[in-house]
């Protein structure tokens, strides 16, 4: 039989228990071992099945519990984990520090993102784009940044995989019931809950229901659609993550860009937490939020849409994930229309500027990321190559400007060290990377010998192999083998043998067949007898990619081979339990993506904070951070076009970096049996990538370079009843009336006397200017100075602005920076205060 619903029955805790509910409720466990070993110790073996405090308080038995409600030392340790989790939430952090040395930081700051990876508990989400929310929401906590996270509950959540005898990708949604996950309702003082709506075609409603997840310190607020209030199309509107067609998905992103706003705003009227004043749309989809934003401060002012939307742009930090065009979340306009025209979702916001905030080169498309950028005064990629990559990709929003000028900043990502780091390693060294990082001078290895690091690996190793083995076997199972012809699996891998992970999602790009290139060399890398390695392999495909479960099935066929098996594995439903053992066990995280295209890459991160090294492609965050030692870089074959070609090129480099200097590193060993040379890359990856790859390094540059600065200014622009956004939209009126007849008529070089063009000599640059009306003190003039080659072009410019010396006149003095060839321009830039850059209005006027 079937059951028409399911529902979720809390336990009734004897008394002196009562206080395990905030602790298995609070997702701070998933990083903090003393409580996980609270809820383990009261009953180890359930705990290591089930890994959730939560379901624990339900699986453990009434006579168990009434036993530890007796038990005075469990209820002094819980006394002690509660007391600590109090003081967690409570206490001055770096945030708090910082705010009162440099003054001017958000009183909150609201996060938007689709999905949520926190833990396996908690399944909202489906790969690097949610697991890094979820580590930016947990470094946030660990650091007291005031932030709240926003985003969809869905009802599916991502989906489970698992294969088929031929090693086809099979896909099962199980439903979850939010009663039974570590979430609590958001309820009104009457008790009901908390709803917010936004508004549908056809005089519609979708109504959403908010389920609050605490992550540590950091409320994060998911909106939940099914509900009975909802039309039954409508209720399936949070079903799953990244299922549906375009239809499907508007109605998923305006619920989290508008619903997530009101969401927000609902919870800190109820709770008192101070109103988030910056918003970070975190990948485009949430984007719509900013158009809510507008909607709020246009009604709570009176003021028309230009007035404000300087303010909006000011209080919203966008950051973009993809270098791939196809990655680009885009809707056809009349989508856009049919949901935003009738004027109902957000009454006052005229349709035609809507259309105009996402348009692009193809009219009848709206792109999220250019909306993204035209609501954000900050944006950023996720790494300083990826930096480079947008800033040439969306270079066309600012036409005039060089790439390097493109408003588009970087911050690389970071990892959450307490929950990706091996609590073994974390015992061993002692260590919390980030005070290590910045006290500076420590070395890890002045602590611990080679030896005992080496031990450790092992371990870790070792504990892979299980797992490994563990899941082989249950795959094997659910294909259809039996038992009995499966005694080959306690065979599979050897804690002894050299193990590379490679686990990833499967768009085309990651490449995950690489490897089987050219079979026969990974073959006899895989059985060298002397020197062998072992391969973990995993990865979900897009239900709706059919390429990439093709290249799931090549991989599958290859190791299906009794000749390689147990060597190698690929190992179905990669998710962060999976990962946790991966990228704690890989002695190698292999990344082989064609170049530019991975932003940035995270699981490698992940790996390097285990003592893991890296053997990956010069892409995302290994671009800046391969120092020579640190592991080991994959030549690309840049500039390549014929993708088969490039495969093979980088390929053959592959096997030889593996065969000619992994390998024999590895297996290198001194008298005492410890591989030398290995151990110190990985104690140079430990002191050196260590402190950087944190997420809390990451969260601290968004609040110094994005959080900060966007407050101040919206502060700036918000004042004196929108002074500021009021004057910088006067000054867009008034640029758009006089800028076309601004005319730069000439310029000169002053040299005296006429034969000084010597480095360092001061020269003077003079240019003559109309300025069609507009003062001197409403634009830059700048007089630039830089190398020029075969082509004209100004290479490592520097600019001067130059002072107005008459009327229609304006002069620079500068020192000739350099020897050689060099040229000059002269250019007017648009110049207000509330302007985070010159480029920013995409406005210049060139010689
Ligand atoms: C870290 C992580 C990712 C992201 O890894 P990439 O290197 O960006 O591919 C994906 N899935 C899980 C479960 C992760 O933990």
């Amino acid at each position: 039989m079937r059951a028409v619903r399911r529902f979720t029955v809390r336990p009734s805790l004897p008394e002196p228990l009562t206080g395990l509910t905030a602790l298995a409720t609070n997702l701070r466990w998933t990083w903090h071992p003393p409580t996980r070993d609270l809820f383990a110790s009261m009953d180890d073996e359930l705990f290591r099945r089930i890994r959730d405090p939560l379901r624990m308080l339900t699986a453990v038995s009434a006579t168990r519990l009434a036993e530890l409600a007796a038990d005075e030392a469990f209820l002094a340790r819980a006394n002690e984990v509660t007391e600590n989790l109090r003081e967690y939430l409570t206490e001055p952090r770096w945030y708090q520090e910082r705010s009162a040395e440099v003054g001017g930081l958000p009183a909150a700051v609201a996060y938007f993102c689709m999905e949520f990876g926190v833990h396996e508990a908690l399944p909202n989400y489906s790969g690097g784009l949610g697991v890094l929310a979820g580590d930016h929401l947990k470094a946030a906590s660990d650091l007291g940044v005031p932030l709240i996270g926003v985003g969809p509950l869905y009802r599916a959540g991502y989906f489970r995989q698992s294969l088929s005898l031929d090693g086809w990708q099979v896909e099962h949604y199980p439903v979850i019931d939010p009663s039974g996950l570590p979430l609590q309702l958001l309820t009104e003082p009457s008790g009901v809950p908390v709803g917010v709506g936004v508004a549908m075609p056809g005089g519609r409603e979708l109504r959403a229901q908010i389920w609050q997840a605490s992550v540590g310190r950091i409320p994060l607020l998911l909106l939940d659609t099914d509900i009975e209030e909802n039309d039954e199309d409508l209720r399936g509107v949070t079903d799953r993550l990244y299922g549906g067609d375009a239809d499907h998905r508007i109605r998923q992103e305006i619920l989290a860009g508008i619903g997530g706003m009101r969401a927000v705003r609902r919870y800190c009227e109820l709770t008192g937490h101070p109103q988030p004043e910056v918003f970070h749309t975190n990948e485009g989809h949430a984007g719509f939020l900013g158009l809510e934003r507008a909607r709020e401060l246009m009604d709570a002012s009176g003021l028309e849409f230009d007035d404000v939307f300087p303010a909006v742009r000011a209080g919203t930090v966008f950051t973009t994930h993809t270098p791939v065009p196809a990655g680009i979340d885009r809707f056809p306009v009349d989508l856009v229309q049919h949901y935003f025209g009738d004027g109902r979702l957000l009454p006052k916001l005229d349709l035609r500027r809507v259309l105009a905030l996402g348009a692009e080169d193809n009219p009848g498309l709206f792109n999220m990321a250019h909306m993204g950028l035209r609501l954000a005064q900050r944006a950023n990629g996720v790494s300083a190559l990826h930096g480079r990559v947008s800033r040439r990709m969306f270079g066309g929003l600012w036409p005039g400007f060089d790439d390097d000028e493109v408003p588009i900043s970087a911050v690389t990502n970071g990892v959450h060290g307490p929950t990706w780091v091996a609590r073994e390693m974390t015992e061993l060294l002692d260590g919390d990377y980030d005070r290590l990082g910045r006290d500076g001078g420590l070395s890890l290895r002045d602590k611990v010998t080679d030896e005992q690091l080496w031990a450790l690996r092992r371990d870790l190793r070792q504990k892979l192999v299980a797992e490994v083995r563990r899941r082989v076997r249950a795959s094997w199972l659910q294909r259809g083998a039996s038992p009995l012809e499966l005694g080959w699996v306690d065979s599979v891998f050897d804690p002894d043998v050299l193990t590379v992970g490679f686990a990833r999602r499967v768009p085309t790009y990651k490449r995950l067949t690489l490897m089987l290139r050219d079979p026969e060399r990974l073959r006899a890398l895989l059985l060298d007898e002397q020197r062998p390695v072992q391969l973990v392999v995993a990865g979900k495909s897009h239900p709706a990619d059919e390429g990439g479960k093709a290249l799931i099935q090549q991989i599958v066929r290859f190791v299906d081979d009794p000749a390689v098996r147990r060597r190698i594995v690929f190992l179905p439903d990669y998710d962060m339990s999976m990962a946790r053992y991966l990228y704690r066990g890989c002695d190698v995280w292999l990344n082989n993506p064609t170049r530019p295209l991975e932003a940035c890459g995270t699981s490698g991160m992940k790996s390097a904070l285990n003592g893991g090294l890296n053997l990956s492609i010069k892409d995302g965050w290994w671009d800046e951070c391969y120092d020579g030692s640190n592991g080991w870089a994959i030549p690309t074959a840049d500039g390549i076009t014929d993708p088969l070609r490039r495969d093979d090129l980088e390929a053959a480099a592959l096997y030889d970096l593996l065969a000619q200097q992994v390998v024999p590193l590895f297996y290198d060993r001194g008298e005492s049996g410890v591989p030398q040379g290995w151990l110190s890359r990985v104690w140079h990856t430990l002191d050196t990538l260590g402190p950087r790859v944190q997420a809390s390094r990451m969260v601290r540059e968004y609040v110094d370079t994005c959080y900060g600065p966007a407050a101040e200014t919206v502060t700036a622009a918000v004042a004196d009843g929108f002074a500021g956004s009021r004057s910088l939209a006067q000054y867009q009126q008034k640029m758009a009336l006089s800028w076309r007849s601004v005319r730069l008529f000439d310029s000169e070089l002053v040299v005296e006397p006429p034969d000084a063009l010597v480095v360092g000599h001061e020269i003077r640059v003079r240019a003559r200017i109309d300025l069609a009306g507009l003062e001197p003190s409403d634009v830059e003039v700048q007089a630039v100075v830089g190398r020029v080659g075969d082509t004209d072009d100004l290479q490592d410019p520097v600019s001067v602005k130059m002072e107005p010396t008459g009327i229609g006149e304006f002069t620079a003095a500068l020192e000739l920076p350099q020897a050689g060839s060099l040229g000059y321009t002269v250019r007017i830039l648009p110049k207000h205060p509330l302007l985070a850059t010159h480029a920013e209005l995409g406005k210049v006027i060139l010689a």
